[in-house]
């Protein structure tokens, strides 16, 4: 098992946003995490990368204890992010946001041949400053970032967000091709039609607690059980 999270809880000074949260993710297994807004899916991932350490329970990556770890101990160990909000800085040229996050792990390296190979637009904006991508180009960039750090795990937070239905597919394929190599993911989606056709198995949180999991095919084929737990 590459993640295992056994009943955290995790709080925002005197508010608490997860309740006996456990979850986990196998190696090159691609995981769901849907629910409604506020339902603490960010916050997961946020106790995941030590950004919000959970109080109480216990996280485990790759057999490791990272539940109060730093942050950048826990991307080194080789967990990547890909913010909704990018995070890119926005005044560098993506190649320098690209090579600031290169580094090595026990994980598959990858190279930037490969990451034109996925994202072939990015072979042409190498040179240009982050502040003046388009949407589209700011999450090829994010998720560039995300490989080059060699992940084992990669966590993406709402990836779908804002884009267009051809760069949606196109992000959708990459976590297709992520689980290929071996490499697990665990997303939070919004858009949860598309992250039930990627994922193998689904966690869906409400108020900070997991309602359902299972397989992300039994909520795909029955209408009724998906309508109950996701309103689509
Ligand atoms: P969304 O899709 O809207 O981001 P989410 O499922 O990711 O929803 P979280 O952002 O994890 O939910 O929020 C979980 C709970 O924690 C919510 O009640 C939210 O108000 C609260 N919360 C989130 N961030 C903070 C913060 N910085 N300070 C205080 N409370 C917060």
């Amino acid at each position: 098992m590459i993640l295992d999270i056994d009943s955290i809880e995790t709080f925002y000074g005197e508010t608490q946003a997860l309740f006996g949260l456990s979850l986990n993710v196998e190696e090159g297994e691609v995981v769901g995490l849907l629910g409604p807004n506020g339902a603490g899916k960010t916050t997961t991932l946020r106790s995941i990368l030590g950004l919000t350490p959970a109080s109480i329970g216990r996280i485990e990556f790759d057999g490791v204890d990272i539940t109060h770890e730093a942050t950048h101990k826990i991307t080194r160990a080789g967990v990547s992010w890909v913010p909704d909000d990018r995070r890119i800085f926005p005044t560098l040229t993506v190649e320098r946001n690209l090579s600031i996050a290169a580094k090595k792990t026990r994980f598959r390296e990858w190279n930037m041949g490969e990451m034109f190979e996925i994202f072939s637009p990015l072979e042409y904006l190498l040179h240009r400053e982050c502040e003046n991508l388009s949407g589209g180009e700011m999450q090829m960039t994010a998720i560039a970032r995300a490989l080059l750090g060699s992940p084992g795990l990669v966590l993406f937070d709402e990836p779908s967000q804002g884009l267009a239905p051809k760069i949606v597919q196109d992000v959708m394929q990459t976590i297709t091709r992520l689980k290929q190599e071996g490499i697990a993911v665990l997303v939070v989606e919004q858009n949860a039609l598309s992250a039930l056709e990627v994922c193998d198995r689904v966690y869906v949180m409400d108020m900070g607690r997991i309602v359902h999991h299972g397989p992300a095919r039994t909520l795909l084929e029955d209408d009724a059980k998906r309508i109950s737990l996701l309103g689509i």
